[in-house]
């Protein structure tokens, strides 16, 4: 069935089904994961497990990889709470790319969560030193990355003046709706942040990962690149020195744990955040909505449907890091012989587990936080 009320807005709630997905490539015009990609970019977790099902121009990270060129990973968080199951997604999609041998780009979009959530910069700080010890204790490598807070960093408040001569309110009602001026400097901001790589480093492919309802900015940007950094399409070229068009990877966003269709602030069961009680988030995952029969009988006659079950989207995404065990728990779920209650007390121990063990690990990275950040 054909879910039309699925909208694709990076500041309001998107309902996507699993059939979207495949409209939106289309639509959008967005790569599909080949098989050459899946195997170029093996090592890469999220591609791997098909967790990012499309990509803009990820041909040309390959091709820097080759040949042993620059290449960039951007992306960020708006500071508005503590890290969750969504933004840990786009965390660990960029701490692979830098894995992968990519210079890291991380922006603190205080200026966003301004204009979005109407969070000051000064309240902002703290969720912003918060987030960033978050990404640290994930393994993201300072030494290696570009850290800033946009309502620092004069370069993409520039770069909004600098592309703004170039849109109109018409292009930006198009792309956005119709949305507070505030919100469209925002996405303007975002332009600023995914072009520094290229303008604090020179021209360079660079990989923007995020969740599909983010394209819009990722349209807007590419279009204004195109007109105000770069010549011609052909410049797209490797060995040219002009500025690449920011590449995409695009990931499914999760649903509610609780079976909801999205995880959203206003239902506190659709998700948990890395810094709530250690029983809240058990109970959370205990609660969560699976792709379980009635009763065993059934479950055992006519096996379970991994596909649906947020216990089994949960290990894949973030809590099994053994491919062959999950893809072995898939199917003994389809056959019947994993049972929902065993498989979710299993699943309860590894996120406990992650999160004690993260919590550790963040505790020693909040100095180095507010050292990146200059925040006393
Ligand atoms: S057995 Fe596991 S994967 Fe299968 S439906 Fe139950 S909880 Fe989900």
């Amino acid at each position: 069935m054909e879910n039309n009320d699925f909208k694709i807005d990076p500041w309001s709630s998107t309902n996507i089904l699993e059939e979207d997905y495949l409209r939106l490539i289309k639509e959008f015009g967005i790569e599909k994961i080949t098989d050459i990609t899946l195997e170029r970019f093996k090592k890469h977790k999220f591609i791997r497990r098909k967790v990012i099902f499309g990509h803009r121009d990820l041909n040309l990270i390959y091709k820097a990889i080759e040949s042993k060129k620059p290449w960039a990973v951007m992306s960020g968080i708006k500071p508005s709470g503590p890290f969750h199951l969504g933004t840990l997604t786009t965390a660990l999609e960029i701490v692979e790319f830098q894995k992968l041998g990519a210079k890291a780009y991380y922006c603190i979009a205080d200026i966003e969560s301004w204009e979005d959530n109407g969070i000051s910069y000064e309240e902002a700080e703290n969720t912003a030193v918060d987030n960033l010890a978050d990404i640290l204790a994930l393994g993201l490598n300072p030494e290696n990355a570009y850290i800033w807070r946009q309502s620092k960093e004069p370069i993409v408040k520039d770069v909004c003046f600098k592309v703004s001569r170039l849109v109109t309110q018409n292009t930006l009602n198009a792309i956005y709706g119709e949305k507070t001026f505030g919100l469209y400097l925002a996405a303007l901001i975002q332009c600023g942040d995914i072009t520094l790589p290229q303008i604090l480093d020179g021209p360079q492919p660079v990989v923007v990962p995020v969740g599909i309802d983010q394209d819009p900015h990722m349209r807007l940007t590419r279009d204004l690149t195109r007109r105000y950094y770069k010549r011609s399409e052909e410049d797209n070229d490797i060995n040219k020195t002009d500025f690449f068009l920011p590449g995409a990877t695009y990931h499914k966003l999760l649903a509610g744990l609780d079976g909801s269709e999205k995880m959203s602030k206003r239902n506190p069961n659709s998700y948990f955040t890395f810094n709530e009680p250690i029983e809240s988030i058990a109970k959370k995952v205990k609660s969560s909505f699976t792709g379980g029969r009635k009763n065993k009988k059934e479950q055992q006659e006519l096996g379970g449907e991994p596909q649906k079950c947020m216990i089994y989207k949960i290990l894949m995404y973030h809590f099994e890091d053994d491919d062959k065990k999950l893809a072995e728990e898939f199917k003994q779920c389809i056959k019947g012989e994993l049972l929902c209650g065993e498989h979710k007390r299993e699943c309860v121990e590894k996120v406990i587990s992650f999160i004690k063990e993260h919590r550790i690990k963040k505790e020693k990275q909040i100095d180095k936080a507010r050292e990146i950040l200059k925040v006393d």
